[in-house]
């Protein structure tokens, strides 16, 4: 059964009475969110498609956590200008566009737009509204009134030990404004008292003011893995997967859960844990700041193949992705053979359907059309004097529709990008004006002229592709030695699209030419 149906069917077996399910992920703005995160909204939101499919209300929250301090100066920023704010919450921060509220919503929405780019809508909460409001403050009164019990659950979970000393809560410093750099240090009465440290932390520096607030209505933040608890019980969420990092023996999750169970006397939610999501490649640097961002990764494929790209392995595995390579023609292929799949009758890979209808950007049954090989597009643009929606519409044998234009659009689009940045030398070439500079074996130049003659016979790709094949055989070439010297003397390189297609794509005269000129070299 496909990865998907098989949590939804999980989920419901285990609340077999429950009509109404929560679900909740989120993400902290401390700078361009990495398409690890869209790993996780992924697969919180086909849950929500799958339960709402089997008649379930859902609710999908995703969190902007604009609460937190900020931490890190992202390198792409204007560190002079930024490094007074570090410890600030980032919804305090200034955004590096001024268009946006604050630094949080910069990015927040930049990865929403992603977000939405691939279909999914969740309901946007911002963890600063949630504080402020004081939605959290019954759950804060409640976490302060145990700060024993917490102390021994982080011990026994993690072995961490916290000082008898230590509150799980940070305030808002009154006088700088930071949240990085405080320490509550007693309680009296509904007030905590609290010290803003110089040296607490490496990076920010706290003011060495001394105060004493009411830790309610967004004065002060739970530590995260209390405050996750909290947000869990403040929401009354039902699902929340969260990431490998999180999900460790002893690690948050655990001391969340039990903190959730223990001292909020609440239900944790249904855990979905997953894998990362890995970059590899030389061009995707993140230390550069560039090129593993949601956005960046999003403008390099069609919605619905991220959406694919994302779904089609289940979350205990790790996707590595390498956009260099063939890894993309790849994915259009195995995208291709699932949506065969979802419009065949007998269905011979039904998870390969559940697949397909997954990584469909709306939740309405999606329309038969035709879809032209990623690799034979790519061809089709490079070659001069091709339209590629004629092309297409010559493979499929018919007329195109509006949805089978649609897609050659998409793949032509994408297939530019691809080709300028990451398609690999198998894949790229252009016919040259002029005969290259090229240094042929007799042989070589016979093979040649022997094709110049066949190009007289109209033949079709496949049989021109047959008939070269003989020539070569009959001649002493290894077929290396042959087919470099069909791309050398019209590509100037060695390797290049398959001969018969080629060749029949050529201007016939043109080709008949330049082999002609390569043979009396
Ligand atoms: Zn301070």
């Amino acid at each position: 059964m496909f990865w998907t149906d098989e949590i939804a069917d999980d989920i419901i077996a285990k609340n077999p009475n429950q009509k109404k399910f929560i679900i909740r992920d989120e993400k902290t703005l401390s700078g361009r969110v990495h398409i690890g995160s869209l790993r996780g909204v992924v697969i919180h939101g086909i849950i929500a498609q799958a339960l709402r499919e089997r008649g379930k209300e859902v609710e999908y929250y995703f969190e902007f956590n604009d609460f937190d301090p900020m931490d890190g100066l992202p390198v792409y920023l204007d560190q002079e200008k930024y490094k007074q704010y570090m410890g600030q919450p980032l919804y305090t921060v200034p955004s590096p566009d001024p268009k946006y509220k604050n630094y949080a919503e910069y990015f927040g929405e930049e990865f929403l737009a992603v977000i939405k780019s691939i279909g999914f809508d969740p309901k946007i909460i911002r963890a600063s509204d949630l504080y402020l409001k004081g939605k959290y403050n019954k759950w804060i009164e409640r976490v302060l009134k145990h700060p024993k019990e917490i102390r021994d659950i982080y011990k026994e979970v993690s072995g961490s030990i916290k000082p008898d000393d230590w509150y799980p809560f940070q305030v808002i410093c009154e006088k700088c404004g930071k949240v990085g750099t405080t320490k509550v240090t007693g309680m009296n009465g509904d007030k905590v008292t609290y010290s803003c440290e110089p040296n607490m932390v490496k990076w920010a520096q706290g003011c060495g003011h001394k105060g004493e607030v009411n830790p309610y209505d967004g004065r002060g933040k739970l530590p995260w893995k209390v405050e996750w608890a909290v947000k869990w019980c403040g929401l009354g969420v039902n699902i929340e997967g969260s990431g490998k990092d999180h999900n460790t023996s002893g690690g948050s999750h655990d001391i969340s859960e039990r903190i959730c169970r223990e001292i909020l006397d609440m239900p944790p939610p249904y855990n979905i844990p997953y894998e990362f999501f890995l970059i590899e490649g030389a061009k995707m640097s993140s230390s550069k700041g560039r090129g593993s961002s949601s956005k960046e990764i999003a403008d390099l494929l069609p919605p619905e193949l991220l959406r694919f790209l994302m779904i089609k392995i289940p979350p205990k595995r790790p996707i590595d992705f390498n956009p260099e390579g063939t890894t993309i023609p790849v994915l259009f292929d195995q995208y291709d053979q699932a949506a065969d799949q979802f419009f065949m009758d007998q269905k011979t890979f039904p998870d390969l359907e559940r697949l397909f209808h997954y990584a469909q950007l709306s939740e309405k049954e999606p329309k038969k059309h035709y879809l032209p090989r990623f690799s034979r597009v790519m061809f089709f643009l490079q070659m001069p004097h091709l339209d590629a929606k004629k092309e297409v519409s010559a493979l499929k044998g018919e007329d195109l529709t509006k949805e089978d234009i649609a897609e050659v659009n998409l793949r032509v689009d994408y297939g530019k990008k691809w080709l300028a940045d990451y398609a690999p030398e198998q894949f790229k070439f252009e016919i040259q004006k002029e005969l290259p500079k090229v240094v042929l074996t007799d042989t070589q130049k016979k093979f040649l002229s022997d094709i110049a003659k066949l190009m007289t016979e109209d033949l079709k790709g496949e049989e021109l592709h047959g008939k070269i094949h003989e020539i070569r055989k009959s001649s002493t070439l290894e077929p290396r030695q042959a087919f470099e010297a069909i791309y050398l003397v019209l590509l100037g390189k060695n390797s290049g699209p398959q001969a018969g297609w080629f060749l029949e794509a050529l201007d016939k005269e043109f080709v008949m030419k330049r082999f002609n000129e390569a043979s009396q070299l």
